[in-house]
């Protein structure tokens, strides 16, 4: 039987790293076994829709080059893939339950739910339904339905016994069916509940592997006996563990946002490393090694490489990752990753000349082992562009040294008299200074850095010297001669 996995957000708020998580490891496996992968959209619950929330999980998958077999925009031959589009399927299930005697009308109103539930938690008892709708007479049901025209329907769950089922990562799993609700099916409104639809949906779509979120485990049992009552086989099960933030706490989409998917491509992550990240954030090979493609992660990945304890999410992982991709690319690739943000910061121009490229392609060049996040670009860069504004204050003390006159008045002279500006020439005049200064190449080196870019840190400065070019460095050094008297 061909493996298909499926991908079910919710479109009720933007992707966090959980939601991706899971649909990386759908997808791994989905491709590693040669089957399919679906997204399926899951917007039953009208009230919590979030209108952004399907592009923006769809824009994370395309960006990450997770592609689907079927689902919006690709087509398939199990559409539709909205559960809002397949109410009538969902009608005609649970209508077959209902003949079964599996299902039932319930008509408590809302006050009686929470009167219910307000007693049970005075006496100390666990929330749930009373079944008081279950074995009604149809003159009952009549009776009650002129009351509340529309109902909810329940699933019958059984009352005694275990239900089971062997999860793939933490195997035998029992659940105690004395403890499970009569839970909804069909909400009010007509539309299905996640349980329901989840169902009949893996069903119909035929997926042979639920990879998903390990809060998920406890509705297993209702979703089990569901399997049961239509006759159907049940889908291998794969929960994976939770995802801790690096004190431990689990990740919540809520307190933390720092989950927020989106914001890691703002950032410039790199898609690579992101995929990377998010397969061995509780996946692993087994191998002691940190870098893996995305073929390379698709040929590898098992279900026996999840681990059954907590993942944790290490930012300084991921960076670490990121910085490593990035110097796997060649400069002109950096480049055109750097543009769009070095655009924004109106360092480059929107419409670049030939000589903007050149000089960015350069600039690339030269921040290529020091760069984290694309978006640190426009920061790590600006001296190349513009005349420094201010001075880090921890360098200012090189100004303050005794010897600082002699060596900037030095520098201007030997670097004024540079006819051919090329990378050598720069270097041995700035050299030529400390040795006729009696000084250490440090001694002129670090004032000229912070001259030329206000930092005491950077790439190489005769690369930076060489690059701004002669006009704009004298300017520098003469800017911070001015800015020494003046602290006199
Ligand atoms: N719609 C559910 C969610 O967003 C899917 C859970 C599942 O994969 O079964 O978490």
């Amino acid at each position: 039987m061909k493996t298909r996995t499926r991908f079910a957000p919710s479109p009720t708020g933007s992707p966090h790293i959980g939601n991706i998580r899971t649909a990386v490891f759908d997808y791994l496996f989905a491709r590693h076994s040669g089957g399919d992968f679906i997204l399926r959209v899951e917007d039953t619950d009208r009230t919590r829709y979030v209108e952004s929330s399907l592009s923006d999980m769809m824009k994370g998958l395309r960006w990450m080059g997770m592609d689907w077999d079927e689902g919006p925009g690709a087509g398939g031959d199990c559409g539709p893939y909205f559960q809002s589009e397949r109410l009538d399927l969902y009608h005609k299930y649970a209508k077959q339950l209902l003949e079964e005697g599996r299902a039932y009308y319930c008509f408590c109103t809302k006050e009686r739910l929470e009167d219910l539930r307000a007693k049970q938690a005075a006496a100390k008892l666990p929330p749930g339904y009373d079944r008081a709708c279950r074995d009604l007479t149809p003159e009952e049901q009549e009776e009650k339905r002129r009351e509340n025209p529309s109902p909810v329907i329940r699933f019958k769950m059984k009352r005694e016994g275990e239900t089971s089922f062997t999860d793939a990562v933490r195997g035998e799993v029992s659940f105690r069916n004395e403890l499970e609700d009569d839970f909804i099916i069909i909400k009010a409104d007509g539309f299905p509940t996640y349980h329901f639809a989840n169902v009949v949906d893996d069903h119909l779509m035929g997926i042979t592997h639920v990879i998903r979120g390990e809060e998920w485990i406890s509705s297993a049992p209702k979703h089990l006996q569901l399997y049961e009552a239509f006759g159907w086989t049940p889908p291998v099960w794969v929960h994976p563990p939770l995802i801790l933030d690096e004190r431990g706490k689990k990740l919540s989409k809520r307190s933390d946002t720092a989950t927020a998917f989106m914001s890691y491509i703002e950032e410039g992550y790199l898609p690579e490393a992101m995929l990377n990240f998010m397969a061995t954030m509780g996946w692993s090979s087994g191998e002691d090694r940190k870098l893996f493609s995305k073929e390379e992660l698709i040929e590898k990945f098992t279900l026996e490489g999840i681990a059954n304890h907590p993942a944790i999410f290490d930012l300084m992982k991921l960076r670490d990752l990121n910085g490593e991709y990035i110097r796997m690319k060649t400069d002109e690739e950096l480049k055109e990753l750097i543009k769009p943000y070095m655009q924004a910061a109106g360092l480059v121009p929107g419409g670049p000349s030939e000589e903007d490229e050149e000089y960015l392609l350069q600039v690339a060049a030269l921040i290529k082992d020091r760069i984290v996040t694309l978006s640190e670009a426009p920061a790590l860069t600006g001296f190349f562009y513009r005349d420094p504004d201010e001075y880090e204050p921890k360098g200012v003390k090189h100004f303050q040294k005794e010897e600082f006159p002699a060596v900037a008045e030095l520098l201007l002279e030997r670097l004024g008299s540079v006819e051919d500006w090329t990378l050598e020439n720069v270097e041995s005049a700035v050299r030529s200074v400390a040795e006729t200064l009696e000084l250490k190449p440090a001694q002129v080196i670090h004032p000229a850095r912070m001259a030329v870019t206000g930092r005491t840190w950077g790439p190489g400065l005769f690369e930076i010297l060489h690059l701004v070019g002669k006009t704009a460095v004298l300017r520098r050094i003469k800017a911070a001669m001015c800015f020494k008297a003046e602290q006199i």
